[in-house]
């Protein structure tokens, strides 16, 4: 089925971008690419209707698309620019993955489950978006392709897991949630070769878990 971008959805989109910056989000390039970016392509046909509501919705296996706002926060402290190398674990729907493709950053972006993979690959090459997916554990990062100038990681993790960090530049930085039943957002700045900084934390995010292995 054709995806249809309608004035209504357009309207829709930018209510829920004037809700994000009254939300205190300020990165003029994030609110623009989520202005441009339609959530709807990315949602299951029972939920479309609902795509510019500040809410997280099942994307199948189990697994979320997380909220606009969620979404514009954890962008905004990645400060994404244009062709910064950035790599994103837990790909799910694919709709972080456009809003970075948007800013114009060379995205490499994992996910743990075939199906949202292969979903994500529909999703994001309708947009003409050439990120580049990977069907794997985005525990172990992606060496072969590292370093990287920022890494996203979409999915709640228990710790930090040591290759990501590793595989950032020095100046480098990795936007985390960091907790089990909650978790707080981490940003985490690459100081040295063997040195890590936590710049902030926020508290209070829900995410689906960062699990080990593919399925
Ligand atoms: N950025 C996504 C958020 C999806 S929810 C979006 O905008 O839709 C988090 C995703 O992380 C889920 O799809 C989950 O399967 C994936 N995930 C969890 N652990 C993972 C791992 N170790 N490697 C890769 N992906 C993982």
């Amino acid at each position: 089925m054709k995806k249809i971008d309608t004035f209504r959805d357009k309207g829709l989109r930018s209510q829920m971008v004037e809700r994000l910056m009254k939300r205190d989000i300020r990165d003029e390039s994030v609110l623009n690419a989520m202005n441009q970016v339609p959530r709807h392509f990315f949602l299951d046909s029972a939920f479309i209707d609902f795509a510019y509501k500040d809410n997280a919705f099942p994307i199948g296996s189990d697994q979320t698309i997380s909220n606009p706002y969620t979404v514009a926060f954890q962008s905004e402290l990645l400060s994404p620019k244009t062709n910064d190398k950035i790599l994103e674990i837990g790909t799910g729907s694919g709709y972080q993955t456009a809003i970075l493709c948007k800013i114009g950053c060379k995205v490499y972006s994992i996910e743990r489950f075939k199906d949202l993979f292969l979903k994500a690959k529909r999703n994001l090459s309708d947009l003409n978006c050439n990120a580049n997916l990977f069907y794997g554990d985005g525990y172990l990062g992606l060496p072969n392709y590292a370093p990287f100038d920022k890494i996203i990681v979409t999915a709640g993790a228990s710790k930090v897991p040591f290759s990501l960090k590793e595989q950032l530049k020095v100046g480098g930085i990795l936007v985390i949630p960091v907790g089990v039943k909650v978790q707080k957002m981490t940003v985490i700045l690459k100081t040295g070769d063997d040195s890590y900084e936590i710049l902030s934390e926020y508290n209070d995010f829900k995410f689906v878990p960062f699990l080990r292995d593919k399925k």
